[in-house]
C-alpha cells in the first residue's frame, strides 16, 4: 500500500522523467485517503521496518496471523501530512495510488486528479451522513470497519432500508476508489 502524505510523496527525481513532480506533491495534502482510514484499515509492516522505532514514536504495532501491522486512521496523519515522514514504514514509502501515478507521468493534469479526490470526498461525506447524521460521534476505526459494524447492527435490528442505503453508498465509494486510486 500506501501512503504518503506530507507534502506528498515526492517522486524520485534522480531517475524520473516525470513532467510534473511538483504538482503531484499537491495531491496528497488535499487527499489523505491512504492514511486516514478511507482506503485501508491497516498498514502491514515489512521485514526492514523497525517495530521498536515505530513503537517509540507512538504506533501501536499489533500482530496477527504472522503479520505485524498498525491500524488506520494512522495516528501520524495530521492535517494532511505525515508527522513521521522520514521514519514512515516501507509500504508508505512505496505506495503511489493511480491518480498520483497519472499525474507524475503526465497522463493527467493536476486538476483532473483533484476532481477525482473531490468525487471520493463526496462519497465519503455521504457515508458519514448515513453513519452519523448528527455529526457528533467520533471513531478511531477505518471507514470500512465502521460501515461493517453499522451494517451488522442494522441488519440485526431489522433496519433493512437503512442498511441498503449504506451498502449502496459504500459500493459507490469502492467503485470510485477502484477506478482511480487502488493499485493491484
Ligand atoms: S491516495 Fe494517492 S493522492 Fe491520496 S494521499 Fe494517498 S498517494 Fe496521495
Ligand atoms: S506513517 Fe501513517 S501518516 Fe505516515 S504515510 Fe504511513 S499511514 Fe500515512
Amino acid at each position: 500500500m500506501h501512503p504518503v502524505v506530507q507534502t506528498a510523496k515526492p517522486p524520485d527525481s534522480r531517475h524520473s522523467p516525470h513532467p510534473d513532480p511538483e504538482a503531484a506533491s499537491r495531491l496528497c495534502c488535499d487527499c489523505g485517503f491512504c492514511c486516514n482510514g478511507v482506503m485501508f484499515g491497516r498498514v502491514v509492516l515489512q521485514a526492514l521496518d523497525s517495530r521498536e522505532t515505530l513503537r517509540a514514536i507512538g504506533f501501536t504495532v499489533k500482530r496477527k496471523q504472522k503479520q505485524s501491522f498498525f491500524t488506520q486512521p494512522c495516528i501520524a496523519f495530521n492535517q494532511g501530512k505525515c508527522r513521521v515522514y522520514e521514519q514512515r514504514p516501507t509500504r508508505c514509502r512505496l505506495f503511489e495510488c493511480k491518480i498520483l501515478q497519472k499525474v507524475v507521468t503526465g497522463e493527467w493534469k493536476v486538476h483532473q486528479a483533484l476532481h477525482a479526490i473531490e468525487q471520493v470526498q463526496s462519497h465519503v461525506q455521504r457515508i458519514e451522513t448515513l453513519l452519523n447524521p448528527a455529526g457528533t460521534e467520533t471513531s478511531h476505526k477505518s471507514l470500512l470497519k465502521r460501515v461493517g459494524d453499522r451494517l451488522s447492527d442494522w441488519e440485526e435490528s431489522g433496519e433493512i432500508e437503512s442498511a441498503k442505503n449504506l451498502q449502496s453508498a459504500l459500493d459507490a465509494l469502492e467503485q470510485r476508489l477502484e477506478k482511480d486510486f487502488r493499485v493491484i
